[in-house]
C-alpha cells in the first residue's frame, strides 16, 4: 500500500479536483496525510438536547430535536432571506438562511423530524438561529454513541463552497473507515512507553472522532508532547553540535578578586536569586562549554553585580570582560556604579562610548590589545573593528531586546573563540517562550527583589481627572520628589503624536511654572537629548516629559511618581518597563495610568493587570494569555513563526518542559541520534524541519 503522504486528496472519495484544489491553496492539505493532521480546533458537546422553551438569548451552540413546520422565503434582492418555523411540542423558534437558499429549501423537508444545531439569537426581541445545522437522528453524531464533536477551521472562501466544519467532518470519517494506507508510529516505542503517550493510530483517531473527554484528553496530551519534543529536540541538537564544535575558556579558579570582593566590597548581603544566578554562571564557565546565558530579572532585581561578577571570575581567570548597553546614558552609569564598587580591589575599567573623544579612545584601543584593561564598558562602539582585545573571555549584554542577533555575533568574533556570553533582560518572558525563542541559550531567573523595596502603586484615572492628578504631583514636588509625564510616540502617528508632546510639555510648564521642565523624545539630536536628560539627573529639572526613550536607563531614585498619559496605547511590557524608571529609592513611589474613558476590554484588562501586579513574570505571562505568543515582544524581533499545530506555549508550558528535559536526555545518551531506536527521531525532524532553522543564530 502506498504511504498516506503520498495520496493526493483529490483522490479522497468525495473530494474530487475542485474541493482539491480548495484544501490546497485554502489550509495547505495536499495529501490524505495532511488531512489526518488536521486537527480540531475545538469540541462541542452533543450529548444533551435542549426544548425551545428552554432556550434564552445568550445560550451557546445547543441541539434541539423537532420539525420543519414550514419555509417562508422572504425579502427583495441582497435582502433576500429564506426563513421556516421549527418546533418541537414545546415552542417554535424561526430559522433564517442568507446564503445556499435553493439548496436547504430543496434538501429538508416539511415534517421530517430532525436533530438541529445552532446558536440562538436575540433578534429584536424575536430569537432566531441563523445557518443552523440539520441531520436526521440516524446520521447525527448524537446517535454515535459520542456527545463530543470537532470542529474544524475553514476559510471564508471554503464555506462559500460547502467546506465547512461538518464537510471536513465527513471527509474526515469517509477516509478513516477507507485509510488507504497504514499509519506509522512517528515516536520510538521505548518513548512511547516511558511517557505513557496513546500510540498514534489511537491517538489520530480519537482526535477526530473522540469516544470520551478523557481518551480525547489523552490523545491530545500526545500530540501537544510530541510536537514540543521534537520542537526542543531540533534546538538542543544544534546547541549540542556547537558546544561540541567549539567548546568553551575554562575558568577554573576564584581567586583573590572576586574573593576580595566579595568579603570587603559588597555594600549588602546578595539575595538568595543572586547566588542562585552567580552558582548557575560559575558552573557554566568551569564545564569546558561556552556559556550562553539568558539572565531575566524584573527592574531592580540586581542584575548589575550579577554581571559584576561574572566579569570578575573571568578576570580572575587572566581574561577581559566588557559589558555592553544599549544607550550611552546606560553605559554611563554602568561606569560609574562598577568603578565605584570595585575601586579599592585595583581593577582597571574603562568607558568606551561614542563620544570618548579621540586621544582617550586611543589609549583604551592599547589597553584592550595589551591586556591593562581589563574591564570595558560601553555601547555599540564596542563593536568596531578597531576594539581588538588580548584575551576577551566574558560578554556581558544588558537589555538584550535593543541589540541585533547580528551585533552580538560580532562579539563572538574578537578572541579565537567565542568568549561567554551573558545576556540581560528586565523584559522578563514566560519560560516556556523563552525556551523555544532564544532555544539554545539557557535560562536563568532572579525571581526576588533585594529587601526593603516599597512596592510601586499603580493607579488607572480617566483624562477628565486631570486636575486631581496634578494636585498629587504638586504635593510630590512640594516634598522634593521628581516626576515623569510619558507620552507615547510611535512610527505611524508620528506627527500628531509630536505634537501631542509637544502639547503636554506646554501644559506641565503651565501646571507647574514654579518648577523646570525637561523634555527628551527619540527625534531629537543624541547631543541634544543628552543635555536634557542630564539636567533631570541633576536634579536642575524637576519634571520630565518624556516618549519611551527613557524605558531602558535613566536611573533618579529621586523620581517617585510617573504619569503615563494615554496608557492605552502601551503594551504591557513596556508599561511595566516604563514603570521600573520610579521605585528606585527609598520614598514611596507612584504610577499613574491615565485614559480616556473608552476603553476595548483587552485594554481594560492590561491596564487592570498593571493595577494589581507588580511582578514582570505575572505580567508577561499575563501578556501572553491575552495576546497569544505571536504577538509577545522578542518573539517578533527573532523572525520565528510559531506554526503550532496542537500545543500552546500559553498553556502547555510543563509538557514543554518535560518535552525539553526527555529531548535533552536522549540527545545525553546519543548526540547524533545514530542508535538504530533512535531513527524514528531523525526521520521525523528531517520530516518536520525541512527548512533548515539556524538556531545557533538565534541568541
Ligand atoms: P537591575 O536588575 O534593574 O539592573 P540593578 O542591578 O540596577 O537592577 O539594582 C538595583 C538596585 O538594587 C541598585 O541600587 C543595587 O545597588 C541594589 N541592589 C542590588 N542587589 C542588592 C541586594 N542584594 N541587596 C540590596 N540592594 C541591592
Ligand atoms: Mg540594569
Amino acid at each position: 500500500m502506498p504511504a498516506l503522504s503520498s495520496i493526493d486528496i483529490k483522490y479522497l472519495a468525495g473530494v474530487g479536483p475542485k474541493k482539491a484544489d480548495l484544501l490546497k491553496k485554502e489550509i495547505g492539505i495536499y495529501s490524505v496525510e495532511d488531512l489526518l493532521y488536521y486537527f480540531p480546533y475545538k469540541y462541542i458537546d452533543r450529548s444533551h438536547i435542549y426544548r425551545i422553551c428552554e432556550i434564552t438569548g445568550s445560550m451557546p451552540y445547543i441541539q434541539l430535536r423537532g420539525k420543519i413546520m414550514s419555509f417562508d422565503p422572504v425579502g427583495e434582492g441582497r435582502n433576500r432571506r429564506l426563513t421556516a418555523k421549527f418546533g418541537d411540542g414545546t415552542g417554535i423558534i424561526e430559522l433564517v438562511w442568507f446564503k445556499g437558499i435553493r439548496y436547504i429549501a430543496e434538501k429538508y423537508t416539511i415534517g421530517t423530524e430532525y436533530i438541529l444545531f445552532g446558536k440562538p439569537t436575540l433578534f429584536g426581541n424575536r430569537l432566531n438561529i441563523a445557518h443552523p445545522e440539520l441531520e436526521t437522528p440516524d446520521n447525527s453524531p448524537i446517535s454515535q454513541g459520542t456527545g463530543l464533536q470537532a470542529y474544524y477551521s475553514s476559510t471564508e472562501k471554503m464555506k462559500n463552497h460547502f467546506l465547512h466544519s461538518a464537510a471536513i467532518l465527513k471527509m474526515m470519517a469517509q477516509l478513516w473507515t477507507h485509510l488507504p494506507g497504514p499509519i506509522f508510529e512517528t515516536l520510538p516505542a521505548y518513548l512511547i512507553q516511558q511517557q505513557h503517550l496513546m500510540p498514534i493510530q489511537e491517538a489520530l483517531r480519537q482526535i477526530h472522532f473522540p469516544t470520551s473527554p478523557d481518551m480525547l484528553r489523552k490523545a491530545q496530551y500526545r500530540f501537544k508532547f510530541e510536537e514540543l519534543f521534537y520542537l526542543q529536540l531540533n534546538i538542543l541538537r544544534y546547541t549540542k553540535q556547537r558546544q561540541i564544535k567549539l567548546g568553551g575558556f575554562v575558568f577554573q579558579h576564584i581567586g583573590h578578586f572576586f574573593n576580595d570582593f566579595y568579603h570587603q566590597c559588597l555594600p549588602f548581603e546578595l539575595t538568595d536569586a543572586q547566588k542562585r544566578v552567580i552558582r548557575e554562571i560559575r558552573n557554566d564557565v568551569g564545564s569546558g562549554r561556552q556559556m550562553n546565558r539568558l539572565l531575566q530579572g524584573d527592574v531592580g532585581s540586581g542584575k548589575t553585580l550579577v554581571a559584576l561578577m561574572s566579569m570578575l571570575i573571568a578576570v580572575d581567570n587572566g581574561f577581559q570582560a566588557c559589558l555592553m548597553a544599549p544607550t550611552e546614558i546606560l553605559a554611563n552609569q554602568h561606569y560609574e556604579t562598577l568603578s565605584q564598587l570595585i575601586a579599592p580591589i585595583g581593577i582597571r575599567i574603562e568607558l568606551l562610548t561614542g563620544s570618548t573623544r579621540k586621544k582617550e579612545r586611543e589609549k583604551i584601543h592599547e589597553g584592550l590589545m595589551n591586556g591593562d584593561v581589563q574591564i570595558i564598558v560601553g555601547t555599540h562602539a564596542l563593536l568596531e573593528n578597531t576594539v581588538q582585545f588580548k584575551n576577551i573571555g566574558m560578554v556581558v549584554i544588558d537589555e538584550q531586546h535593543r541589540f541585533g542577533v547580528e551585533q552580538r555575533s560580532r562579539l563572538w568574533r574578537k578572541n579565537h573563540r567565542p568568549p561567554h556570553i551573558l545576556v540581560m533582560t528586565a523584559t522578563p518572558i514566560p519560560r516556556t517562550l523563552a525556551m523555544t525563542v532564544y532555544g539554545d541559550l539557557d535560562v536563568s531567573v532572579i525571581d526576588e527583589l533585594p529587601p526593603g523595596r516599597k512596592p510601586i502603586q499603580t493607579l488607572h484615572q480617566y483624562d477628565n481627572r486631570r486636575s486631581g492628578i496634578y494636585a498629587a504631583v504638586r504635593k510630590q514636588l512640594e516634598a522634593g520628589r521628581q516626576i515623569y509625564f510619558v507620552y507615547p510616540l510611535i512610527q505611524e502617528s508620528e506627527k500628531i503624536d509630536l505634537k501631542n508632546l509637544q502639547e503636554g510639555y506646554e501644559q506641565v510648564k503651565k501646571a507647574f511654572p514654579e518648577y523646570n521642565v525637561c523634555m527628551v523624545h527619540g527625534k531629537m539630536k543624541a547631543a541634544e537629548k543628552d543635555a536634557e536628560m542630564q539636567k533631570f539627573v541633576s536634579a536642575t529639572a524637576q519634571i520630565m516629559v518624556a516618549t519611551t526613550v527613557i524605558e531602558v536607563g535613566v536611573n533618579v531614585p529621586n523620581a517617585s511618581v510617573m504619569v503615563i498619559e494615554n496608557a492605552e496605547r502601551f503594551g504591557l511590557a513596556q508599561l511595566h518597563q516604563l514603570r521600573g524608571r520610579v521605585g528606585r529609592g527609598a520614598d514611596q513611589s507612584y504610577c499613574v495610568l491615565v485614559t480616556s474613558h473608552k476603553l476595548a476590554e483587552d485594554t481594560r484588562k492590561r491596564l487592570e493587570i498593571m493595577v494589581r501586579s507588580n511582578d514582570g513574570f505575572e505580567i508577561s505571562e499575563a501578556d501572553l494569555q491575552l495576546r497569544g505568543p505571536g504577538d509577545l515582544e522578542g518573539t517578533q524581533q527573532s523572525g520565528i513563526a510559531f506554526n503550532l499545530r496542537i500545543a500552546n506555549l500559553a498553556k502547555d508550558g510543563q509538557i514543554l518542559q518535560l518535552a525539553r528535559e526527555t529531548a535533552a536526555g536522549i540527545l545525553d545518551d546519543d548526540p547524533s541520534l545514530e542508535n538504530p531506536d533512535n531513527r524514528i527521531l531523525q526521520h521525523q525532524l528531517q520530516k518536520l524541519f525541512k527548512r533548515k532553522i539556524d538556531w545557533s543564530l538565534i541568541s
